[in-house]
């Protein structure tokens, strides 16, 4: 099983490290052509139109076609260019995931934190920078965690979102569940 992360931009390095903990075998994906190699992807954070940018129209495209067979997580900028609807400005992205985002949507104050939220009914720290807020969540959406009252880490078949970065804090939970989502891609298809 190899893992991919995407990296053109952003901390893609955080993520490679945690799955390497994890015991994950990571590929560094900056080549349209490495989507072959791979089984599930991770797109990190960082600043979603400029992912839109560095990937080109065959890039976007080969990602496209990967995500909507492939398990694929995207974390904060990821998670924006996971989703279907995104507002702050209109973006276009790869509709892989149906949820409506709000970039930077948290204002000035919030725009760096941490906060403590809850995966499932357990605690869990989340980093929050510059995020953007899920704003509509469609039927076909599990909510995994939430933020007070914000859904923040989502699930539709094998495409999960979170629009904080699990790789900034200490707890695997995420990273292990998107794991076992690339190896059991048929459990709880939505
Ligand atoms: N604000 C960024 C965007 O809109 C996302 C920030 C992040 O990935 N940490 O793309």
């Amino acid at each position: 099983m190899q893992i991919g992360v995407l990296a053109l931009q952003g901390d893609f390095d955080a993520h490679r490290k945690r799955l390497e903990q994890l015991g994950a075998k990571v590929v560094l994906v900056k080549k349209p052509e490495q989507f072959d190699e791979i089984d599930g992807l991770v797109i990190p954070g960082g600043e979603s139109s400029t992912f839109l940018k560095l990937l080109g129209e065959t890039g976007f495209e080969k990602l496209k076609q990967f995500v909507h067979v492939k398990p694929t997580f995207g974390t904060c900028a990821g998670a924006i260019l996971l989703a279907k609807e995104v507002e702050n400005p209109k973006q276009g992205g790869l509709g892989a995931i149906d949820i409506t985002v709000r970039r930077n949507a948290y204002g000035r104050q919030l725009d760096s934190s941490i906060r403590q939220g809850k995966l499932g009914d357990d605690p869990l720290e989340m980093v929050f920078i510059r995020a953007p807020r899920i704003e509509r969540v469609g039927p076909g959406v599990e909510v995994l965690a939430t933020a007070g009252s914000d859904p923040v880490a989502v699930r539709q078949g094998t495409v999960m979102a979170a629009t904080f970065h699990p790789e900034l804090s200490d707890d695997t939970r995420i990273h292990t569940a998107f794991l076992e989502m690339v190896s059991a891609p048929n459990r709880k298809k939505a």
